[in-house]
């Protein structure tokens, strides 16, 4: 930045001197770059305000992205940090964890402790019963059906944070377990590109979304506020409202509208109640977490899914974020802070 300024302003004072007109130092100003492409899994849009020179940030941007995919979160790819803890489940020595992966595992689990549970990461099993990933992306066959009682309550036996134990950059899984990072992988990503962006001199200003995680950072060359749109969760083409925001922000949504199946008229969706094994029925539609930091914003929306209005509100308050609940009845509910971003 102070680079940038310093050439501009060298270079306007030698055009001063010789005693010309510039029409080209204009140019200076932030151009747009937008991209859209996958990564994790889902759809990564990236708005991008760039200075010259940056012109490949997003690709930058997506290679960070897939990196942190492959070598950190997956629990599909072969060789990832968590695929490696899955795989040594029930071993005497645990498996090594890099100081990242601990320090997110030490937030889900206070997360686990903070929402009495509801929100828990060693749910891998009961996850993969269900495969609402599977089924909703329609990889799997034939007509969908619920697991019955004791194939879940098996499967729920083999689960619960209490369980972990992570000590000196070892995690022990015992047997059986599997850790799942969906609730929080987007959210991660997104504090790892908040710290990218901190890094680049290139880019000024930005409105990056992982899937249902969004951040939003720097300024618009013309100055006006970055704008996150929430969803309406039964109508894809509609808004409920809008975000409206300055500067670096982290937006999250968890929605039953994600990845989910309806078996006559009963709606089968991916996040799933620990008490029960099966999807959160709290009354809740959608919810949306407004949070400096990526990890708050995804690891609360889907908590309070879970928890619902009362306990979720109560939560995200402990957490210092502001959260906004749309019901399955399509009533909204805030906290008294969301008011002054959101409009509908
Ligand atoms: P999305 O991944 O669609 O943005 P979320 O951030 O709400 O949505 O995360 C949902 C994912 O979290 C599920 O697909 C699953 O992998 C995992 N998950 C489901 N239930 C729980 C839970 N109770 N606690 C932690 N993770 C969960
Ligand atoms: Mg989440």
């Amino acid at each position: 930045m102070k680079n940038f300024f310093k050439a501009g302003v060298c270079l306007m004072g030698l055009l001063g001197l010789t005693g010309l007109v510039c029409g080209g130092c204009r140019g200076a100003e932030p151009e747009r770059v937008q991209n859209t492409d996958t990564a994790m899994g889902t759809v990564v849009q990236q708005n991008l305000y760039v200075r010259s020179g940056g012109e490949k940030e997003a690709e930058e941007i997506l290679k960070l992205l897939r990196g942190l995919e492959e070598q950190q979160l997956s629990r599909r790819l072969e060789g990832s940090e968590v695929w490696n803890v899955n795989a040594a489940a029930g071993s005497e020595e645990g498996c090594p964890v890099s100081a990242d992966l601990e320090a997110l595992l030490e937030d889900c689990l206070s997360l686990w402790k903070q929402s009495e549970g509801a929100f828990d990461v060693t749910l891998g099993e009961v996850i993969a019963l269900w495969d609402m990933d599977g089924w909703a992306l329609g990889e799997r066959e034939g007509v969908f059906t619920p697991p019955d009682e004791e194939t879940l309550q098996d499967a729920l036996g083999r689960c619960g944070s209490g369980r972990l134990e992570l000590a000196e950059g070892r995690l022990f899984l015992p047997e059986g377990m599997k850790l799942d990072l969906g609730a929080v992988g987007k959210g991660a990503a997104l504090d790892c590109l908040l710290g990218y962006l901190a890094e680049s001199e290139k880019i000024t200003g930005a409105v990056i979304s992982v899937g249902g995680s969004v951040l939003t950072y720097g300024d618009k060359p013309d100055g006006s506020p970055w704008k996150v749109g929430i969803r309406d969760p039964r109508d894809s083409s509609a808004n409920m409202g809008v975000l409206t925001l300055e500067g670096q922000w982290c937006v999250s949504t968890s929605g039953d509208y994600e990845r989910f199946v309806e078996v006559d008229g009963v709606r089968y969706h991916h996040i799933l109640d620990p008490a029960t094994g099966r999807p959160a029925d709290s009354g809740t539609a959608g919810v949306t977490v407004l949070s400096k930091s990526g990890f708050d914003s995804d690891a609360l929306s889907t908590a309070c899914f879970i928890l619902g209005p009362e306990k979720g509100m109560e939560l995200a308050e402990r957490y210092g974020v502001e959260v906004l609940f749309v019901g399955t009845d399509g009533s909204i509910q805030m906290s008294p802070g969301m008011e002054a971003y959101f409009r509908d």
